[in-house]
């Protein structure tokens, strides 16, 4: 069996933007999902600055502002946007192609490895050999092994894109979170509108669970959906498309090891927001430059894969993503109005905290700073919440990763 340099496991937004990166600095690179042509039938959306530069311009839409609705309007001037995902496929199988990607139809069952390299093994029959592999297969990893505790959270959401008529919603503004909207039916959780208007006056609406445990149901969020639509007085002509999503969130973070996870298989799934997409297509030509500068200098691929994991999770990553999920289990338990208060303090944060903690921007010293300042800014019964939270679980597991981080271990 022929052995590549990598071998990318999935054709998803991050596989393909690894591969393109890891072809791009003269590598042998394949890419091995399932058979037929790449499609994304998601809809992806990310702050335009998130975007690396060469990518901006592959959207389908784009709004020069994001608007939060708690108690009060929040209207932050940030560039949001609707991916082009064919635009984008399309693009990122071109640089593939263009430096002679192995495009191989075969789903990973298992791998075996030894000092020199990775051999795959097909569901379907049949494998890869490569001197290192990069498991892309999204949240449910192919070969990635991660700790199943603790739980995972969920994002929900059903969406539509409609034709209609009497949209009270702007054009020109991305509705992020529509809040104001109280449920008083048989799940007590909150969910909010997440909206905008599309090319050829096209509109998508969606009601979503930011993040709960367990996820709250289809059944409840197209019930909700419906009901809010009619209150708003749209007149429907057509439902053009239907979205469910189902996103987990939280969990552990895989420990590194000998297969290089990447995208939602790596834990690139921002535990706040349940986004990736940015993120992987940012992160690609940091793990590219890391895999070919240590197979370029001759390193066993052991310390190849240990070396892109280090890169990719930084010690003061893993330490944010502590923080983070001490803010999605807070998110996760939070009432409407505890939910509406939350984000009126947060979204009242200097956009540079808000957008950063968002981007997974800011260092941990920064982003422990800006979460001091949002408890101190929370009205009561929020406090109360991130309290209790820091004294449970959530805290617990945030705690043990600061001491980590401070090299103390904790004893019992
Ligand atoms: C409906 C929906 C909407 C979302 N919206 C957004 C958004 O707006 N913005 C955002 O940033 N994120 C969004 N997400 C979250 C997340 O970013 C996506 O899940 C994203 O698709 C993750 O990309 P990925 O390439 O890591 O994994 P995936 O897109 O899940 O791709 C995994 C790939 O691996 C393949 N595969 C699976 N098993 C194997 C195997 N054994 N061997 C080989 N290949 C395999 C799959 O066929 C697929 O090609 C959304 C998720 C959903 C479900």
């Amino acid at each position: 069996m022929r052995m590549l340099d990598a071998l990318v496991l999935g054709k998803g937004p991050a596989a393909l933007a690894a591969a393109s990166a890891l072809a791009a600095r003269g590598l042998q690179v394949g890419v091995a999902g399932p058979a037929g042509p790449v499609h994304w039938p998601a809809r992806y959306a990310a702050w335009v600055d998130e975007l690396p530069a060469d990518l901006r311009t592959l959207v389908h839409a784009r709004w020069p502002r994001a608007v939060v609705v708690g108690r009060k309007r929040h209207v932050m001037d940030r560039e949001y946007a609707l991916l082009d995902n064919a635009a984008l496929a399309d693009l990122l199988v071109e640089r593939c192609d263009a430096h002679g990607v192995e495009w191989m139809a075969g789903t990973a069952a298992d791998a075996a490895h030894d000092a020199h390299g990775t051999r795959v093994r097909f569901r379907e029959g049949g494998g890869a050999a490569a001197r290192v592999v990069i498991d892309a297969t999204g949240w449910d990893a192919a070969l990635v092994r991660r700790d199943r505790r603790p739980d995972a959270a969920f994002q929900t959401a059903v969406g539509w894109t409609v034709e209609a008529d009497g949209v009270p919603l702007r054009p020109d503004e991305a509705v992020l979170m529509d809040w104001g909207r109280e449920w008083r039916d048989a799940d007590p959780a909150p969910t909010f509108l997440y909206a905008f208007g599309l090319p050829g006056g096209r509109w998508f609406l969606e009601e979503t669970a930011l993040v709960r445990r367990p996820a709250v149901s289809d059944d409840t969020l197209e019930r909700r959906l419906r009901r809010r639509l009619d209150e708003m007085g749209l007149r429907i002509h057509r439902v053009v498309h239907h979205e469910r999503v189902w996103i987990p969130m939280g969990g552990a973070l895989p420990a590194p090891q000998r297969v290089i996870g990447f995208g939602a298989a790596g834990g690139m799934i921002h535990p706040a927001t349940g986004y990736s997409v940015a993120r992987a297509l940012g992160a690609a030509p940091v793990l590219a430059e890391s895999v070919s500068g240590g197979l370029g200098a001759g390193r066993a691929p052991e310390q190849v894969a240990a070396d892109a994991w280090a890169v990719l999770w930084p010690a003061d990553a893993r330490l944010r993503w502590g923080l983070y999920r001490y803010g999605m289990e807070m998110l996760a338990g939070m009432e409407a109005a505890e939910t509406r208060a939350f984000f009126d303090a947060f979204f009242t944060l200097p956009p540079a905290e808000w957008s950063g903690y968002l981007s997974d921007r800011l260092s941990s010293a920064r982003m422990m700073a800006m979460m001091a300042r949002l408890y101190a800014a929370a009205p009561p019964e929020v406090r109360n919440r991130l309290h209790a939270g820091l004294m449970g679980g959530p805290g617990r597991a945030m705690a043990g990763a600061l001491l980590g981080r401070l090299g103390i271990r904790r004893q019992g």
